[in-house]
């Protein structure tokens, strides 16, 4: 592996219709992509990988929000007074910064905690200048990173803001998902859907966009109750720790027991997503968890944890941050709305803690690109796990005449019919047809050719060894399955 196979997946990825950047004929613009005709399907396939973890195996109850919410819902949240960086401009080529992360990159300083006037401050005696172009930096300015829109017309019309989260929608019906998990904790809520942030520079297309997509999970649960009885399935699990004396590796039984991670069910659910990743067809071998300090974790919650990914092309990637969030959001709400979200259990009246699991989709998208993507002598191939191969068979006539693509045209009807995601590509050699499906990591060519005019067989063609034998069309379907 080289460092550019961040090159060589953005170039696959447009030729073959994985992802794109959106808008391309108008310029683009910076932050967004399309996920093409195989970008789409892999991005269902891992959606639904979540849900086969949470859904069905946790038994989780999932929902769908609107992504346009009132001005309230953030103001309850503290997004419309904190969701905000400290920016400041160069003067003299405009170029955008973070001014706290100027700061801390051209002196060394810590600046947690500084304010505008503060930054402002250090700035000036500092003597920090454009790193670009040494100009003057331009005043210190709260820079909130919500899209702001307005719902109705005229007088009425009510301030909105695209979801930073989905998170927080998911709380707003906590009532009623309480009545439905029958009043009883803990239980757990996944939203999968897209959220916005006007990120001041969004970079490496899929790492930051300013639309994205997330699966995001709430598991509701008794404050003392942090507990699950299923911790002993992952108990013995091995885990690498990226701590600040470098690479730690231990069992997440041995961090609860040494009391590293504070809650139980954040180790569970770290443990689950390494093998929620692993079945993505994601390297293991590239995945550490990380606790967050102190000073980077919010001030409600006690524990937070990352899994994070090592790109040998662009760095460590953040997938998943496992939090205990405590009552902090349901009192948020219950305040503000004036409604109320606790509940009572035997007598005992209390708002409920949040174990939340927030999943990007668009990273591990990538990260999975990066894990499967292999380089032979005469190929390139993405060796997808069949979960989340975009295809399962590609479907080839050997020539165009004496009746092969007619023959060829049965067999992909009949695998759709069966409910597979196929293809039918007649354009070009054999060869270059394997090429194309190896491109997009399809497990499974099933050429159609003059034997199988004889005899009713065909030849399937596997991806990674590049194995051929010859099938009967009647069993072909049963041959997939398996
Ligand atoms: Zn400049």
């Amino acid at each position: 592996m080289t460092d550019d196979t961040y090159e060589k997946i953005l170039d696959i990825s447009r030729r073959r219709g994985i992802a794109y950047p959106s808008f391309e004929i108008y310029g683009g613009l910076s932050g967004f992509i399309d996920y093409g005709p195989v970008g789409s399907r892999i991005k269902q396939n891992v959606e639904n990988l979540i849900r086969k973890f949470y859904v069905i195996d946790e038994g989780f109850l999932e929902v769908q929000c609107p992504t346009l919410s009132p001005e309230q819902v953030w103001i309850a949240s503290g997004h419309v007074q904190n969701f905000k960086d400290f920016m400041t401009e160069c003067q003299k080529c405009g170029e955008p910064y973070r001014a706290d992360h100027l700061v801390e990159q051209a002196k060394g300083l810590r600046t947690e905690g500084m304010g505008i006037s503060e930054l402002q401050e250090t700035i000036a005696k500092e003597n920090i200048t454009c790193p670009k172009c040494k100009g003057r930096l331009d005043s210190v300015y709260n820079y909130n990173l919500m899209f702001p829109t307005h719902v109705g017309p005229g007088k009425g019309k009510v301030t909105a803001y695209l979801r930073p989260e989905t998170s927080q929608t998911t709380y707003l019906s906590f009532r009623r998902l309480w009545e439905f998990a029958r009043k009883k904790l803990p239980f757990g809520v996944l939203q999968i859907g897209r959220s916005f942030r006007n990120e001041i520079s969004p970079r490496q297309m899929m790492i930051r966009l300013r639309e994205f997509n997330q699966a995001e999970i709430q598991v509701f649960v008794d404050p003392g109750q942090k507990e699950t009885p299923r911790f002993s399935e992952l108990a013995g699990m091995k885990v690498r720790i990226n701590t600040k004396d470098g690479i730690v590796e231990t069992t997440l039984g041995g961090l609860v027991g040494e009391k590293t991670i504070k809650v139980q069910m954040i180790a569970y659910y770290l443990g689950k997503s390494l093998k929620l990743f692993e079945a993505m067809g994601i390297k293991p071998e590239r995945l550490q968890l990380r606790q967050h300090e102190e000073n980077e974790r919010a001030f409600y919650s006690s524990d937070t944890w990352d899994v994070e990914y090592v790109s040998p092309s662009i760095g460590r990637i953040e997938l998943v941050g496992i939090a205990d969030r405590s009552d902090y959001d349901l009192s948020a709400h219950m305040k503000l709305s004036k409604q109320d979200m606790s509940v009572n259990i035997e007598g005992r009246k209390f708002v409920p803690h949040v174990v939340e699991i927030a999943y990007g989709i668009d990273r591990p998208i990538y990260c999975l690109l990066e894990s499967c993507l292999s380089e032979e002598a005469d190929r390139t191939i993405f060796k997808f796990t069949k979960e989340v191969a975009p295809y399962t068979a590609g479907i080839f006539p050997l020539t165009q005449k004496d009746g092969i693509p007619e023959k060829a045209r049965a067999i992909f009807t009949m695998l759709r019919d069966a409910g597979f995601y196929t293809f039918y590509d007649e354009s070009g050699s054999i060869g270059k047809k394997y090429a194309r499906a190896d491109e997009i990591g399809v497990p499974y060519c099933i050429t159609v050719d003059y034997d199988t005019l004889k005899d009713d067989t065909v030849t399937v063609r596997e991806r990674d060894g590049k194995s051929q034998k010859r099938v009967k069309t009647n069993e072909l379907v049963e041959e997939l399955v398996k």
